[in-house]
């Protein structure tokens, strides 16, 4: 067994893990009458080491999110050469001074949140011609110290990004503050979405997925369900 008291799901569970993940994803979509493969299923794999996320890729798992630029450039050097076809997300806070990196590394980037990344992920993506999907973080819980965009400046700075910037913004995300009823965020940002005839949602973690996807989700990050526990990290979004 290659457990530790940091990673607590062995190697040799974490594509157990992913199977049942998925068809409790399912059997919510179900529920809220949705079909089963309009929920993306995003593998958080922050934190963990190379060989546990190629045990998810060997189990077929292809879409992955990570939350920081420089720990993912290390960890999938070698796993882009040997996967290419993955798909990374990132989930994590970006910095101005990173975009070239993260434009160059993720498929799809879900953390945009203020108009200084905005416009420099703007001409960075025009620059290079990449294609990457974006999505705008929402502060739903309005938390000084959570990045997202405040939901009352939401509308304007959708159109920022969309209209003005051209940036592809395919949907949005968001984190609920830890011990709210998240359905109370999750449908917030779904009303923000649909007024703005926004289809993407990325929303629901381990702990709230379910509900997610009752409220619509179309992208749920989940971590902790499929490679175990994580060690104890700082910041808000450290999760
Ligand atoms: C870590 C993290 C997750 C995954 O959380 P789990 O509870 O482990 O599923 C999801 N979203 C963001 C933004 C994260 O930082």
């Amino acid at each position: 067994m290659d457990a530790t008291p940091e990673n607590d799901v062995p190697t040799s569970d974490i594509g157990k893990n992913l199977e049942y993940v998925k068809a409790s994803i399912d059997l919510a979509a179900s529920r809220a009458r949705r079909r089963s493969n309009s929920v993306n299923l995003v593998a958080i794999s922050k934190t963990q080491k190379a060989e546990r996320i190629r045990s998810a890729l060997l189990a077929g798992h292809k879409v992955f999110g990570e939350n920081r630029v420089q720990e993912a450039s290390e960890k999938w050097l070698d796993l882009r050469t040997e996967s290419p076809d993955a798909i990374l997300h990132l989930i994590g806070p970006l910095q101005t001074n990173k975009v070239k990196r993260a434009v160059e590394l993720f498929d799809v980037i879900q953390t945009i949140d203020r108009p200084k990344l905005a416009r420099s992920l703007a001409r960075e993506i025009e620059r290079t011609g990449k294609v990457v999907d974006c999505f705008i973080q929402i502060n739903s819980g309005e938390e000084a110290q959570k990045a997202g965009v405040l939901p009352t400046d939401a509308d304007a700075f959708i159109s920022l990004c969309r209209d003005e910037l051209k940036l592809p913004i395919v949907g949005l995300m968001c984190i609920p503050p830890r011990g709210d009823v998240p359905g109370l965020h999750f449908g917030l940002v779904a009303e923000l979405a649909r007024r703005n005839g926004i289809t993407g949602l990325s929303m629901g973690m381990s702990g709230d997925y379910e509900e997610a996807v009752r409220f619509g989700a179309t992208h749920v990050r989940i971590g902790t369900a499929i490679f175990g526990a994580r060690p104890i990290t700082k910041g808000p979004d450290g999760h």
